[in-house]
């Protein structure tokens, strides 16, 4: 079974993630680590992030096992990655190894910006995660907050606002829900809360339990969350 898990910055989708894979014993893969280890390496060797041909070098020999997770999830990394992230070559270097994440014998869990439109269009289960800005910033600013980053409540909802303005309006692979993903907003729900309706829908999908209530990416597109 491939779960394909998109959705906007701070939304709940990795926690969602991380906790599905471990539900079904799946490997799991959070793409937005490749990008933003693409993004650290070219902080540290200097190279400018809007540099195509270098960024795109450094996707290709891209390693996680070289950094450490906390470096990645700085702030400033973040910010970088989804500049990198824009660059069409970027993409493509780092399409095949995502893909044959998804494609492996059993299937996986992949959570990101494109991974139900581009990544595994195929996949069994296509989740849609999103929250209120605020309840996002407000999630967002704890995170950095807890690894003493030097951050203001009013500075993470502004860069986090940039960033999702810049992932859903990039040409290559736009952050966006797949026609056919199930939309769910974490606005009010807690992780095991937020665990436990996507569960309902993954078995309603298996054919294992009765219908939920259920809005994919068309009937949703006009009731998004407030914020
Ligand atoms: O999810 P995370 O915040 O770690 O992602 C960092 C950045 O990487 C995002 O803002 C986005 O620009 C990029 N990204 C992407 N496609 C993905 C995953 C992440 O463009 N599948």
């Amino acid at each position: 079974m491939i779960i394909a898990i998109d959705g906007t910055t701070s939304s709940g989708k990795g926690t969602l993630a991380k906790r599905l894979a471990a539900h079904y014993g799946l490997p799991h893969l959070d793409t937005g680590l490749l990008y933003r280890a693409v993004a650290a390496s070219a902080i540290n060797k200097g190279i400018d992030f809007k540099d195509e041909r270098e960024c795109a070098l450094l996707a290709v020999h891209v390693d996680l096992s070289e950094f450490d997770e906390r470096e990645l999830r700085a702030a400033r990394v973040g910010a970088a990655a989804s500049v990198v992230a824009s660059l069409g070559a970027v993409r493509r270097a780092l399409f095949e190894l995502q893909r044959k994440f998804a494609q492996q014998k059993g299937g996986a869990v992949l959570d990101g910006r494109d991974i139900g439109t581009v990544i595994a269009p195929d996949a069994d289960v296509k989740l849609w995660v999103d929250a209120a800005v605020e309840e996002r910033a407000r999630r967002r600013y704890l995170e950095l907050a807890g690894m003493s980053e030097a951050v203001t409540p009013q500075s993470v909802r502004e860069q986090l606002k940039e960033r999702d303005t810049r992932d859903a309006a990039r040409k290559d692979a736009p952050m966006k829900p797949a026609d056919d993903a199930i939309w769910m907003d974490t606005t009010l729900t807690n992780p095991d809360q937020t665990l436990a309706r996507a569960l309902e829908i993954i078995e309603e999908r298996r054919g294992a339990s009765k219908p939920v209530a259920k809005k994919t990416a068309k009937k949703a597109a006009a009731k998004k969350p407030q914020g």
